[in-house]
């Protein structure tokens, strides 16, 4: 899996770093995603991308 955020949509909500902090963190100025890992294996990450409010998180198989 092949994760991509986009930061102009994200809401620094912060359910993706809860839900896979492995994947991804947010950053200390805005609170924006950070990816940490962009291609992880199991199915948090996958939880992460449907959970996001704003839609700012892709997942893509390979
Ligand atoms: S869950 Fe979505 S809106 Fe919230 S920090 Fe992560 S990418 Fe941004």
């Amino acid at each position: 899996m092949r994760i991509t955020a986009d930061r102009e949509r994200c809401a620094s909500a912060g359910m993706c770093a809860l839900t896979a902090p492995g994947v991804f963190d947010q950053d200390d100025e805005d609170g924006r995603v950070v990816v940490l890992n962009g291609e992880p294996v199991g199915g948090d990450a996958a939880d992460a991308v449907d959970l996001c409010p704003s839609g700012a998180l892709s997942a893509a198989d390979g």
